[in-house]
């Protein structure tokens, strides 16, 4: 069977599985045993960086024409799943990438995508997604960074803050606004590939609840200079457009994400509740944590299967605001509920640093808010559903 991509590129079946073998055998040789030591010191595993590099990771969307590998997003959200399982920062150093790569491969000339693309699949080049500012993540029309046009050059100023792989990457997709004046405020925006040279600081590595090992970090323009070449699609003004366009695929990356915890603590807590016993049985023989894991295995199949339609739906080329909002809507809403069962579960153990579980507890709510907030996935998910279906 073949699996195809947006852009028509195809992979078969047993491609796939040898794709995800080879990430399986990984993450048991290279990761599994040192994620807690990692986790608990928030040390960033450059070690699984090179590894992921070799692996392909960094190019595992972008088009073969560019060296990347491909892959459908159906794909690629088992990756991010297999991935997430076991350990979910992982994910991050290459989910954030990917995206300012798509957003590329959508969007810039032919020009900036031949010069651009071959060095994102090798992770020469590295980075992520600069949208939010300290006064505004979900309304991003209200970003202050500005980009002044001087010659062929653009002189940007700003700060950018909770920027993944802000420190350790060394480019970025920088949202900006180029016309502060017009209205609708959307019109003024625009997208530069930036890399980090003069004018382009890095601030403070910013302490998290989770999500330890990857760097979020503020960044600063100070009279930044760009040339008028990074301008993503050369245009000004398509900023906007060209961020909510990259946006579906981070939305399916963070409900596979969603599931890879959920799982996780399914798993965890199947275990357990075979293991630890009370008034003479194991757990799993009390109907009270039957009921949770019934819950908590209902929510993966449930979670899964929506991220499957949503990729699917990405993959034909479709729009799918609505698909990638309840996927990451439900799958997220999992991985928390689930983390907090798996929690409840293992009593305190749950509680102990020696265990996994506090630690999905802790990167669960992320994926509530990255990627656009679940209370906006609900708006997105109503007014979708309104406009296809009118009266
Ligand atoms: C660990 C981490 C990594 C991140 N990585 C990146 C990154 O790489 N790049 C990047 O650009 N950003 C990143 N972010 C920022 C993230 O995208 C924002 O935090 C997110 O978009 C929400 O924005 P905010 O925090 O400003 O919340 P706000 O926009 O201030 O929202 C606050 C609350 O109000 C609600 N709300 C806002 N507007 C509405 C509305 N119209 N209707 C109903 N409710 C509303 C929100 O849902 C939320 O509950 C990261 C954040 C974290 C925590």
């Amino acid at each position: 069977m073949q699996l195809t991509n947006r852009d028509g590129q195809t992979i078969t079946q047993e491609e796939e599985t040898l794709i995800l073998d080879s990430i399986r055998k990984w993450l048991d040789r290279d990761v599994r045993d040192q994620v807690l030591e990692l986790e608990h010191a928030d040390e960033y595993p450059y070690e699984m960086v090179e590894q992921m590099k070799a692996l392909g990771l960094f190019g595992a969307t972008i088009s073969q024409a560019y060296g990347g590998m491909g892959l459908p997003s159906a794909t690629y959200a088992k990756i991010v799943v297999a991935i997430s399982e076991v350990w979910m920062s992982l994910t991050g150093i290459f989910n954030s990438h990917l995206i300012m790569a798509a957003a590329v491969e959508r969007f810039a000339t032919e020009a900036q995508k031949a010069r651009l693309l071959p060095k994102f699949v090798t992770g020469e080049l590295r980075g992520g997604l600069a949208l939010t500012e300290p006064n505004c993540g979900t309304d991003l029309q209200a970003i202050r960074t500005r980009a002044i046009r001087d010659g062929d050059d653009y002189i940007i100023n700003g700060t950018k803050t909770w920027i993944s792989n802000g420190r350790e990457g060394n480019c970025v997709a920088l949202l900006v606004k180029t016309d502060p004046e017009v209205e609708p405020r959307h019109k003024g925006m625009s997208l530069f590939l930036a890399e980090k040279g003069p004018g382009f600081g890095v601030g403070k590595k910013l302490e998290k609840l989770g999500y330890k090992g990857i760097d979020s970090a503020e960044l600063i323009f100070d009279d930044y200079r760009i040339s008028a070449d990074d301008l993503i699609g050369g245009v000004e003004g398509q900023g906007f457009y060209q961020t909510m366009g990259g946006l579906e695929l981070g939305r399916i990356n963070v409900a596979a994400r969603g599931v890879g915890v959920a799982n996780a603590a399914l798993k965890d807590a199947t275990s357990y509740a075979q293991i630890r016993e009370t008034m003479g049985k194991p757990i799993g023989q009390h109907q009270a944590i039957q009921t949770k894991l019934g819950d908590m295995a209902t929510r993966c199949a449930a979670a899964r299967l929506l991220v499957e339609d949503a990729a699917r739906s990405y993959d034909r080329g479709e729009r799918c605001d609505m698909e990638a909002g309840m996927a990451k809507l439900f799958a997220s809403e999992a991985a928390l509920e689930n983390a907090t069962e798996c929690m409840r579960i293992h009593g305190a153990y749950g509680y102990s640093k020696e265990l996994h579980v506090e630690r999905y507890y802790r990167d669960a709510p992320l994926m509530c808010i990255g990627e656009g907030t679940n209370e906006m996935q609900r708006i997105i998910i109503a007014r979708q559903l309104m406009q296809r279906n009118p009266v």
